[in-house]
């Protein structure tokens, strides 16, 4: 196992469109549990592989933060494939360090995914789970959390983002 380095605001790697993952091998395994340790020792509660500058459809979301028997999940080539209501939630994000905005999104989605055994699986989801899963896929799609605030608010926060790019 390993930490891998999460890129942050600014870096390329994030504003990719990941690559659909077509084999579950060792290398997609071991990548899994990089992104675990790595996500953990970071306090995050998911980690998208395009944070870890890997352009793959997969992600891993801390489960136990959300409830304490689960453990950490990987979800590969995942899609929204329903979604209903609205909610406003703050979030943040570890390729952004110090920035926390509202964020609205649908409230409750159903995702359809392959788990780490290659098995396509069907979650509905609602709460915690389902803002983390909506921000996980979005960096899959080169999207981050800033660019669905308000006009005003990202700009309020371009001096902050202009540091994070620059390494500030
Ligand atoms: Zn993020």
């Amino acid at each position: 196992m390993a930490l891998r380095e999460i890129v942050l605001y600014g870096n390329p790697a994030l504003r990719i469109k990941a690559r659909t993952v077509d084999e579950i091998d060792d290398d997609l395994r071991q990548l899994v549990q990089d992104m675990v340790e790595t996500m953990d020792a970071a306090e995050g509660i998911g980690l998208a592989a395009p944070q870890v500058a890997e352009s793959l459809a997969l992600c891993v979301v801390n489960n136990g933060l959300i409830d304490e028997d689960a453990e950490p999940q990987a979800y590969i080539n995942p899609e929204i494939i329903h979604a209903d209501g609205e909610i406003e939630v703050e979030e943040g994000c570890l390729s952004i360090p110090d920035v926390r905005e509202d964020v609205r999104r649908p409230e409750t989605i159903k995702v359809r995914y392959l788990d780490i055994d290659g098995k396509q699986q069907e979650e509905e989801c609602g709460g915690m789970l389902a803002r983390v899963l909506q921000h996980e896929i979005d960096h899959l799609n080169g999207v981050l959390f800033v660019d669905r605030i308000s006009s005003i608010k990202r700009q309020l926060l371009q001096k902050r983002l202009k540091l994070i790019a620059t390494g500030g």
